[in-house]
């Protein structure tokens, strides 16, 4: 006799097969240099889960900035599919790929971009806003990043009076104000000393473990890209593990 199939068991497998935060595949983009083409990716295939980190190791010039940026649906790709949380994005308008780039992203880069005529405080406060949340509910968020961050103490002040460490920490806490699936950094810690790269770092991890992001992050720091859970390289436009 067959064996009855229980439904409610496949539905609990399937919950458990999640699926992947981002996926690349084939990615291609180049860049018109003279009469030729420079090709940076040719067919990057990747994929990143939630919760997870993975570190992107590669020489300068090798696509580092290029992968985050097509990643990040800053560019259009050449040619291949990004997926962002299942959704496809090769086909959708300009206007639909910034409002699913605000909603689901957050990017942290190597110097922190922030506004210097704004304090700690309302650097984290001013991207909730924009998407629309009132002014009490974003300074409360920010407040707990903040203080999440560490940077209680530093909350009123503009990033002229912070130290480059609380700068980015800072920036940090802004990328992922508004919650994002997925958070892009390229080479966050490149501009710091060795120990506050380890603490911006940990800070990030911490963060990143905590509410479950998935997170890429471009780094010529091998002891943070070995705290990483996986380690990548582009070579020859693609991408490989190590
Ligand atoms: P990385 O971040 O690993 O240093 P990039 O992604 O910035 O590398 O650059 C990869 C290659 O593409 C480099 O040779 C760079 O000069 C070139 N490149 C990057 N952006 C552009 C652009 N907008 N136009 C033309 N060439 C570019
Ligand atoms: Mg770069």
């Amino acid at each position: 006799m067959m064996a009855a199939i229980d439904l409610d068991e496949i539905q609990a497998a399937r919950a458990t097969i999640e699926e992947p935060v981002l996926v690349l595949s084939r990615v291609e983009r180049r860049y018109r240099e003279g009469e030729r083409f420079l090709e940076v990716l040719r067919g990057a295939d990747l994929a990143i889960h939630a919760g997870e980190t993975v570190a992107l190791i590669a020489p300068s010039g090798a696509g580092k900035s290029t992968l985050l940026h097509v990643a990040g649906l800053l560019e259009r790709p050449d040619g291949g599919e990004i997926h962002l949380g299942g959704v496809a994005t090769g086909s959708l308008s300009d206007a639909d790929r910034t409002r699913l780039r605000r909603m689901e992203i957050g990017f942290v880069y190597q110097f922190h971009h922030l506004l210097p005529e704004f304090t700690a405080l309302e650097n984290v406060m001013l991207p909730q806003m924009i998407r629309g949340l009132k002014r009490k509910e974003a300074s409360e968020r920010a407040r707990q990043l903040l203080s999440y961050m560490r940077l209680q103490e530093r909350e009123a002040h503009r990033p002229s009076e912070m130290s480059g460490g609380e700068q980015q920490r800072v920036a940090i806490a802004r990328a992922v104000a508004n919650v994002p699936r997925l958070l892009l950094a390229d080479e966050p810690t490149g501009n710091l000393d060795p120990k506050t790269a380890h603490y911006v770092f940990d800070a990030l991890q911490a963060l990143v473990k905590a509410s479950g992001l998935a997170a890429l992050i471009a780094t010529h720091n091998m002891d943070i890209a070995e705290r990483m859970d996986r380690r990548i390289t582009l070579e020859e436009g693609k991408i490989v593990e190590m």
